[in-house]
Formats: C-alpha cells, structure tokens, sequence
C-alpha cells in the first residue's frame, strides 16, 4: 500500500497531549482530491486537517503524522453528550485527541471501487502502526471506526455521506482486522496441537500392535521342534511327509503328534 506524504508547514495538528488513538473516524471531503491536497496545505486553512484522503482512484495521501492530532472532527465540550458514538460520550474530550481521520474524496459518500479497498486496507494499516508505536489494541468494529456524524450530528449529518457504504465497509474490515487475524491464528495453532496428540497416540497404538503381532508370531512360529514332538516329526520326515520340519507353528506339531500317536504316520 502506497502513502503519499502530503503534509507542509502549514498543516494544521497539535499534540495529542498524551492520549493513545485508538478511534477511527470515516468523512467525504466534500470536493475533489486536488481541492483537498490544496486546503489542508494552505497558509489560509486555520481550520482543518485529516490525517488521510483517498481519491476516487484509490490514491492515499497523508496530511498529518499519526501521533499528532489532526483537526478533523472537534467539537466543543458541551456538544460530547449528544454524539451518538458512545466511545466520544465515554471519553469526555475533544474527539480529535484520540481519532484518526480518514477523508474520501466526493460528495455523497458513494466510494468506488479502488477507494473502498484503498480504504479498507488503510484501516489496517492504522491499526497495525497504533500497535506499533503505543502496543494498543481495539478492533475494526462498529465501536471503533465511526462517521463523523456520529460525533457531530447536527453539524455534520451528511458527513461521510448518505450513500457511505457502512454495511459493505464493516464486512470487509472483519476479515482484514489483526485481532481476529490474531483469533484465528491461535485457533489454527490449537488445531494443530490437537492433531499433533491425536497422531502421537496413532503412534503409540501402531507400536502396540506391532509388538502384540510379534509376540503372536513368536508364540506360533517356534524356533526349535518342541521335544514333545520330536518323535512324530521324525516319522514324519522318514516317511517323507514332511521334508522342512523346523520353524512350524505349534498347530503343525500338535497335528503330527496327533496323527502320530494314532499310528497315521
Ligand atoms: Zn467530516
């Protein structure tokens, strides 16, 4: 993923005064990507700033260094109580503080194609770097990654716009976010434990049989004519019925003895 830096001298930020990001918040700059690119590095703007933009063709610029507060979706302290995103009513600060802000260039929110997967893997990629540097996790869900409406609603209702594909957006970062990654990760890994178990008693009960197989071949197969069958095995072999006597099974020499004992042999 390529990141244009874009930030100047005249970039507005400010500290983030020791809080950790760990908001994503979604907006429609409202103008082209070349308009942007122009506002946010103007000596004029003492308003505004985002730490990203992405253009309709899926091009990432960056504006503000993500530890540094962007001036992106402030509003003032009375205002924190009607914000429909509970993590800005539970924080109780200025929301730039502890958000990172994404901007999308157009009008009406629809994104297309190469934008909406520009923007997908931009949301992990802030995740991955608040990980990095602040070792702080959250998730890409619905609590986390939020519209600027939802943090101003009567200043910014239409902001990231009416047609924002929210639904499609929360689907995709589902199977992008690194916690869930980190979720399947160690279910795969107890899996292979399980397997790794469950092929060690293979291997013990393979050994097992091998070995109840060899003592079952020892038990039939003797090494030496029993002496109680010595006699028989000598008629037999002299009366030519039989011209390899050793190694036979027991049954072999229960069956000559038998037939010797009744005089057959
Ligand atoms: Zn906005």
């Amino acid at each position: 993923m390529e990141i244009t830096w874009m930030g100047n001298e005249h970039t507005n930020s400010s500290s983030r005064e020791g809080y950790v990001p760990f908001v994503i918040v979604n907006h429609i700059s409202a103008g082209t990507m070349s308009s942007m690119d122009a506002w946010f590095r103007s000596p004029d703007n003492r308003v505004s700033s985002a730490h990203f933009g992405i253009s309709k063709a899926g091009e990432i610029h960056q504006y503000v260094d993500i530890k540094r507060m962007a001036w992106a979706q402030g509003i003032p302290k009375e205002q924190i109580p009607n914000a429909e995103a509970e993590v800005v009513r539970k924080m109780g600060v200025n929301p730039n503080l502890y958000c990172v802000s994404i901007e999308h260039e157009g009008m009406v929110g629809e994104l297309t194609p190469e934008q909406f997967n520009a923007s997908v893997k931009l949301h992990r990629y802030i995740q991955d770097q608040i990980y990095e540097i602040w070792q702080k996790e959250f998730s890409l869900t619905p609590y986390y990654v939020i519209g600027h409406y939802q943090i101003n609603p009567t200043g910014k209702p239409y902001c990231p716009g009416r047609r924002f594909p929210w639904e499609r957006l929360y689907a995709a970062l589902e199977k992008v976010d690194r916690l869930k990654e980190a979720e399947q990760m160690e279910e795969l890994q107890r899996q292979v434990e399980e397997l790794r178990r469950h092929m060690n008693e293979l291997a013990a009960e393979n050994q097992r049989l091998g070995e109840r197989i060899q003592s079952l071949e020892t038990l039939h197969n003797q090494p030496e004519i029993p002496t109680w069958a010595a006699d028989a095995v000598q008629a037999a072999v002299e009366g030519q019925l039989v011209l390899n006597p050793e190694n036979g099974s027991l049954d072999f020499y229960r069956i000559l003895t038998v037939l010797h004992r009744k005089g057959l042999i």
